[in-house]
This record gives structure tokens, sequence and C-alpha cells, in this order.
């Protein structure tokens, strides 16, 4: 009986969510995510995923994958802690801290896991986090479960940030006071001010703590944002994922020895959570080695990435102030940005819109993921359609 208060519960809610128009069917790819994807039976060109460098579909790593299934089988059969971790997943963490330039890595699930399971690890409800207003929705979770006090400052402010970091220290409140930002915010496609963050942590010795899932792969020539500024002895928590760049799954923490293993012996996804499969951990050391050996795949997407900018604006579209391949195109209108990501994709380009809440209300915007396997072509044929429907809409 308990159920009916369940069914008001989804009911009510569900239909407020229809009335604002924040209801969205979920688009099924109907095989592999890849520059061309098909939906609904048509080939789109893909601007939509985080595959930067296209290899979630590269040929070399899915022999790899299909090796490590042969000899490892499809799961790692336990927690990390019992007898979960495979030689695999060693190996996968001696590369990533070399990748990052630390003593040592932990990897997870995923990287959202990755925030839930470190933030948690190491804060209470004793200490406070300085978070970036406009922190991704995992790291905004693991500040929550860690019940310390968050702070949240103006996005990249770094005097608000400077002002709020003498103030926790200075009230003498908590035990520990950390900075959490991202390497480059999702959104708008800007880059952390990492030098002035470690800085303002000098200063007032602070924990510093870098979630850089949109930089490994693309920023610091595929080396990430902390490795793009320089400051690998300084970043005391460089988060990635596994699932953009290196195109497989999973997430991870580098850092200094003794906090790895703090994390392997507190952080609970670790503990309570089976380990990362055979056929994810060889795809995603094999893709770092990759990423490591030659910046070809990076420098490709840096290109498309400037293309595809330069096609944007040259028409005449509000591109913002991206410093990375992300490319926004702002529209403003929460409704005209839906209509135009809709049009869009009816005109073969797959680019979707991201309005409020994600965004704040009145910078509705389309957001463009170039990757390393797109074409020129490709591109043009998206630009074509971009000048088509902006035109169509009265945008430019
Ligand atoms: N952190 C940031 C900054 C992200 O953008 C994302 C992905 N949207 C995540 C963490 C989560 O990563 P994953 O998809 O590996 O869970």
């Amino acid at each position: 009986m308990l159920g009916k208060f369940l069914d008001k519960f989804l009911d009510e809610n569900l239909q407020g969510l229809q009335d604002q128009g924040l209801f969205n069917e979920i688009d099924v790819v109907e095989g592999a995510n890849g520059p061309i994807i098909q939906i609904r039976g048509k080939e789109l060109i893909n601007l939509s995923s985080n595959n930067y460098l296209g290899l979630a579909t590269d040929e070399r790593l899915k022999r790899i994958a299909v090796d490590a299934v042969q000899e490892y089988g499809v799961g790692a059969g336990a927690v990390r802690t019992i007898n979960g971790t495979l030689d695999l997943h060693v190996e996968l963490e001696r590369k990533l801290a070399e990748f990052k330039g630390t003593e040592a890595a932990i990897s997870y699930q995923s990287g959202f896991n990755c925030n839930m399971a470190a933030i948690s690890a190491v804060m209470d409800k004793h200490d406070a986090i300085l978070s970036d207003q406009l922190n991704h929705a995992s790291i905004i979770d693991g500040c929550r479960l860690s019940k310390a006090k968050i702070i949240a400052y103006n996005h990249s402010d770094m005097d608000d940030l400077k002002r709020k970091a003498e103030e926790a220290v200075k009230s003498g409140q908590y035990k520990k006071v950390m900075i959490i930002t991202d390497g480059v915010f999702s959104m708008d496609g800007d880059i952390a001010k990492l030098p002035e963050i470690i800085e303002i942590a000098k200063e007032y010795d602070l924990i510093t703590y870098v979630d850089d899932a949109h930089g490994s792969g693309v920023t610091g020539k595929g080396k990430g944002t902390v490795k793009h500024f320089g400051l690998e002895k300084e970043v005391d928590f460089q988060i990635g994922t596994l699932s953009k760049a290196v195109g497989v799954v999973g997430g991870y923490v580098a850092g200094k020895k003794n906090l790895i293993y703090w994390l392997k012996v507190r952080s609970r996804p670790f503990l309570f959570s089976t380990a990362l499969t055979p056929a994810d951990v060889a795809a995603t050391t094999a893709a770092i080695q990759l990423i490591t050996n030659s910046t070809e795949l990076v420098d490709r997407l840096w290109e498309n990435g400037n293309y595809l900018k330069g096609g944007l604006k040259n028409l005449g579209f509000n591109i913002g102030n991206s410093e990375t391949p992300i490319t926004p195109c702002i529209i403003g209108d929460e409704k005209l940005t839906q209509q135009f990501s809709k049009r869009l994709i009816e005109e073969g380009v797959y680019a979707k819109s991201i309005v409020f809440p994600t965004v704040p209300k009145g910078t509705g915007r389309v957001r463009n993921m170039p990757t390393a396997a797109h074409t020129k072509e490709m591109l043009d044929a998206a630009i074509t359609v971009y000048e088509k429907v902006g035109k169509e809409l009265g945008v430019i």
C-alpha cells in the first residue's frame, strides 16, 4: 500500500519535468559511438561524444580487449581488496602514475565513483571544501558525502577564492581546507587557473584537488591540464576519467604514495564494489600507452577543434571563450536552443542542446565535441548544416 505514495511522487514530478520541457527522451545509438552514428535508422555526424581521440572504437584497443577476455575472462571476480586485484590493475595503476608524473595511482570503476570515493575518504565534518561554482555533479556529490562544509566560489574568480580561503582558514573552525576544481570546464571549454589556485593554496596551506576528466588526453599534449602548467609536484589529487579521451571506462586518482595507500584502505567504492573488468583495464592501459607514445591523435583533435571553431565563428555564431576543442555554440534562449539542436539533428548533425539547470538561465547552447576521428569533410558538412539552420532560425 505504501506504493501509492511513490506513484503520487512520480506522477507529480514527471509531469513537472514535462511541463518545464526538461524531460528528455534518450536517443539510442544503433552501433558504435564513432564520428558517424546511427539513430532511428539515420546516419548522423556525431558532435556529442566525449570520445575525444576516437579511441572508443580503435582497432588496436579492440583487439587487446578481446585478448584480455580470452586470457582473463569477462569479470574481475571480486572487489579489489578480496582477490579482484589482477596483475592488469597493478600495471594500469603503474602506467597512470607515470602518465601523470606522480608516485602512485589508484583506479575506480568510473570517474563519478572516483570523486565520491576520494573526497569522502579524506574530508569530514570538521573540514571545509572550496569548490568552483561550475564543478561537475560528481564533485558536488563527493563533497556532500564527505559532510565537510562546502564553500562555493564564483567560477574561476581568484579574488573570490582567495577571500573565501582566508575567511575559512582564519575562522579556525576547520581542521583541513581543500580547493577542488575541474581542470577543463565541460560546458564552456575553459581551463582552470591552476597557477593562481596553487599560489592561493600555498599561501593558506590548502589541499588541492583537480578533476581533469576533460583535460586528460586533450591538454598538456595529452597529459592533461596539471602537466600543461607543469604543476605535477604541486597538486595533491590528480583525478581523471578513463571514459572520455581514453575511450574506455573507469576513473583514477594519481598522487603521493601515502595518499594512494590511504585511498586503498579507506575509499568505499574501492573496498566494496567489484573491480574494473579485464577487458576495460587492458584496453585502458594500452590507450594510455598510445597517448604517451605519440601526440598524433591529440594534435589532430586540436586541429579539428580549431577548424570547427573557426568555421562557426566565421558564420557569426557565438562560440564563447573555449580554450580547448570543446565548442559551445551559445544561443541563449532555452526553447530556441532546443529547437536549434532538433533542426541540426534532422539535418544530419547530432549536436545536443544544453540548457538550464546544467548551464545558467539564458545561456542555452548547443555543445559540439569534435574528435580526432572526424574528417575535414565531416566538419565541413556540419558547418554547412549550421549555416542553414542558423539562418532559418535567425541565429545568424
Ligand atoms: N568529472 C568530470 C569533471 C566529468 O566531466 C565527468 C563526466 N561527465 C565525470 C567526472 C564522470 O566521469 P565518468 O563518466 O567516468 O563517470
